[in-house]
């Protein structure tokens, strides 16, 4: 609640009329405040010239943002039912309703003849009824043809959907009206179906039309997205009427100097543009959103998500760390003992680590890269550096298998140095873990290998100085933070194998300094990709059949939506007994899932890495890190049912080693048109960033980064895929006012300050501790 003090020693006048309305007297000075409910409440104190100015201001920013928030049922024809549709679509406000852009124009400014309608074109024509008719189709179903026309011809308008005693009401020949649709073209014939008409008053001519409804003629009109159910001229009228009376309360916070320099322009003045462009406008241009306006726009929106991120990462910078040693002793030795030499990519971002871990100042960094790059031995390597300097290292998996694999994995080249490495997952118990956790505290092992719920549990570390999280795609701010907090500042090291576009990391790990190991270890080849209806299923299980005499080990994977689903669960259970039972019966066939113990889970998986069993069911627990380079066969049960990204890191598992591998997936013949793109991607490339760009493409920005889980303010108008540009100019601007002026606390500063701490809400302070 904004509280306005009035304190020195100057009285502030103030007309007659004022001074009655509060009940002050000449010579009372006062100070204002404004209640939760917008009631103004007067008390009497002392002022001066400067207190008086910034109370002003402050109570001028308080009524705008209070008359933004004015809920849409106050505005001028917007009754109950109205305002109940508009609350559906996430319009509650006269803000959200200010924001809403147009998403096409209508191009009302002179009305097109009939001759001149263009296929393909929404059109908008002034024509006269000739004729009217119902008619049937062969099949049967009726529809009203009306011919209308002007001087210049005429055209054949269709409704499929018709009251014939409404039509003997409306229909008239001779009747004039205006008529808006898209035109299609069938053979020689243009047609319209379903156009909308505006009818013209019983002897009236199109001037004294235009002159009634100005709002909806002679002009450039919007049209809005979210709309069924709702008319068009119904919320053109209520947007004029918000654009009208609270565009005003819009402020502009941008620098002023951001704004010239990218050419932006005031945002009221912007949005008056955008949603009732003047005459002479570029509609080409607001059409694909490419208007000054709609760069300020996302500018604005953009700018302040990079602020927020910058200050997250100058807060890191100026926080004091551990500057660790690189001193080879270990990790010289590791590079002896492995069988092959490191990548390029896996030795420069290993490079791009070290020197982070070498400065006074916490890590946070992100290491990228595609599915089988070799991340974890690049973690383990960055492990050593903390180990070598006698400090502790805790690394995070985001499910146990994966924990267990990495485990398994770390620990037989920690052996060999000499090294502990202690498995912590929430599946342990009693005894056991409680061992665990005193080893960890007490110092005695170096490397803690665990779940996300583990680290958060209660793990005291004696010197933690490392922590490494492998979350793969998901993007949790929280995890780094509660990480940070069981050592003082230890670096952080996330790594993801999710690839996302280079604009989209940005914005997603905007405080993360970025490594990408864009180089695969030398001897693989592609998994080749076939999608398969049900009718071949049994040529596909021919293929398994045959990679297995080779040698080979397959996986058959089944979709599980949530691991609770229990039917799905059991379709998983049941389909590997009737392939054991009944296609595979000379081969040994494995069950894997989630809901396994973990004592379990470790056998099966155990059993399938020494080769005892041939193919693996598995759920989708597999998606990420399971490692065994034999398997060559991988068939997706209900492949349309996985996300790209899924299906992605699902492949990863084959193709590992040096055999030619493939991947299959099986559909059931039923694809939505999505599914069928998605499916035809998987074919097309191996490449993840192809992948991830395609599935950005369908899916759309919101969904993919899941902003909310990401810790991010939402959208309400830039978007990533096409605001790249905006949004590299404006992360540059923010970053170099962050650079400048750390604490946000010189005079312009200030308020940029304020408005960033009301768009990120709490998420900035929830950023500031990862
Ligand atoms: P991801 O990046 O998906 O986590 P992994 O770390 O699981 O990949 O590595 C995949 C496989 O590649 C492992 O078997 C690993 O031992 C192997 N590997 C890692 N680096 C190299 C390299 N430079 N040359 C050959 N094989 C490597
Ligand atoms: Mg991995």
């Amino acid at each position: 609640m904004p509280i306005v003090k009035l304190t020195d020693a100057k009285t502030l006048p103030l007309p007659d009329a004022v001074l009655e309305a509060l009940g002050l007297m000449a010579g009372d000075s006062v100070s204002l405040e404004i209640g939760e409910d917008g009631a103004l409440m007067v008390r009497r104190v002392v002022v001066t010239e400067p207190v008086i100015r910034e109370a002003t201001t402050t109570l001028q920013q308080s009524i705008h943002r209070k008359n933004l928030q004015t809920p849409m049922q106050f505005i001028k024809g917007v009754g109950p039912k109205l305002a109940e549709q508009l609350a559906k679509k996430g319009i509650s406000v006269v803000e959200d309703a200010l924001f809403l852009l147009p998403h096409r124009y209508e191009d009302r400014r002179s009305l097109s003849k009939v001759s001149k309608l263009r296929p393909g074109a929404h059109e908008v024509f002034y024509a006269e009824v000739l004729s009217f008719e119902a008619k049937s189709t062969k099949g049967g179903k009726r529809f009203l043809e009306v011919t209308a026309g002007d001087e210049s011809g005429s055209i054949t308008l269709k409704w499929f959907r018709f009251n014939p005693v409404f039509m003997k009401k409306t229909w008239r020949v001779g009747r004039k009206g205006v008529f808006t649709g898209e035109v299609v073209q069938y053979g020689f014939q243009k047609e319209i179906h379903h156009p909308e008409v505006e009818w013209l008053d019983e002897g009236a001519d199109l001037a004294a039309l235009t002159a009634r409804d100005p709002l909806n003629f002679g002009r450039i009109l919007p049209v809005y997205p979210l709309t069924e159910g709702l008319h068009q001229k119904t919320l053109r009228k209520v947007m004029k009427e918000v654009i009208d009376r609270f565009v005003i309360d819009v402020e502009n916070h941008l620098p002023l100097g951001v704004m010239e320099r990218h050419h932006l322009m005031p945002l009221d003045e912007a949005l008056r543009e955008t949603h009732f462009p003047g005459h002479d406008a570029d509609l080409a241009r607001l059409n694909n959103g490419a208007t000054v306006a709609h760069k300020t726009f996302s500018f604005d929106e953009l700018f302040f998500l990079e602020l927020g991120l910058a200050l997250k990462r100058s807060g890191i910078v100026l926080e004091q760390g551990i500057a660790f040693q690189v001193t080879h002793k270990y990790t010289r030795e590791l590079l002896k003992l492995l069988p092959f030499h490191l990548t390029d990519a896996q030795r420069r971002v290993l490079s791009e680590i070290k020197n982070d871990m070498m400065l006074p100042h916490p890590m946070h960094r992100l290491v990228q890269g595609d599915v089988g790059c070799g991340k974890t031995l690049v973690a383990l390597m960055a492990a050593l550096v903390a180990v070598e300097n006698d400090y502790q290292v805790a690394i995070m998996a985001p499910t146990e298998i994966l924990a267990e694999q990495h485990f398994l994995t770390i620990h037989r080249w920690c052996d060999a140095l000499g090294i502990k490495v202690s498995l912590l997952t929430s599946g342990m118990k009693g005894k056991a873990k409680s061992a665990v956790l005193e080893e960890i505290a007490a110092g005695r092992t170096s490397i803690v290998i665990g779940t996300h719920a583990v680290i958060q549990e209660k793990v005291e570390f004696n010197r933690l100085g490392l922590g490494i999280i492998d979350e793969q795609h998901r993007f949790g701010v929280l995890q780094r933070g509660i990480l940070k907090r069981k050592g003082i500042n230890p670096d952080i090291l996330v790594m993801t194998a999710t690839p996302i576009p280079r604009t989209l990391a940005m914005t997603v790990f905007g405080d993360l300094s970025l490594s990408v190991i864009d180089e695969l270890p030398p001897g693989r080849t592609p998994v080749e990709t076939r999608v398969a209806f049900e009718s071949r299923r049994s040529q596909v299980y021919g293929i398994i059949r045959e990679e297995v005499k080779k040698g080979r080990q397959a996986y058959i994977i089944y979709p599980l939506v949530e691991e609770t689903e229990k039917s799905e669960l059991k379709a998983a259970a049941q389909m590997a007994e009737h392939l054991a039972r009944d296609v595979f019966p000379e081969l040994r066939v494995g069950l894997l899932h989630g809901r396994m113990k973990p004592e379990e889970k470790e056998s099966v998986m155990g059993a399938f890495k020494a080769r005892e069993t041939d193919i693996l069911v598995a759920t989708t627990v597999i998606e990420v890190g399971i490692d065994v380079p034999n398997a060559t066969v991988m068939v997706v049960e209900h492949a349309e049912r996985f996300g790209l990204s899924q299906l992605h890191q699902l492949r990863g598992r084959v193709g590992r080693g040096s055999g030619q591998s493939r991947c299959i997936l099986l559909s059931s013949g039923q694809l939505s048109e999505d599914g069928e793109k998605r499916l035809r991607v998987m074919e097309s490339t191996n490449d993840g960033f192809r992948i991830a760009e395609a599935d950005l493409e369908i899916r759309g920005p919101g969904d993919f980064l899941g902003t909310r889980q990401a810790g991010l303010p939402d959208f309400r108008v830039a978007n990533i895929l096409r605001d790249g540009r905006i949004l590299e100019a404006a992360r540059g601007e923010a970053f170099a006012v962050v650079e400048r002026d750390p604490g946000l606390v010189d005079g312009e500063n200030a308020g940029l300050r304020q408005e960033l701490v009301r768009r990120w809400g709490g998420r900035l302070e929830l950023a500031a501790i990862a």
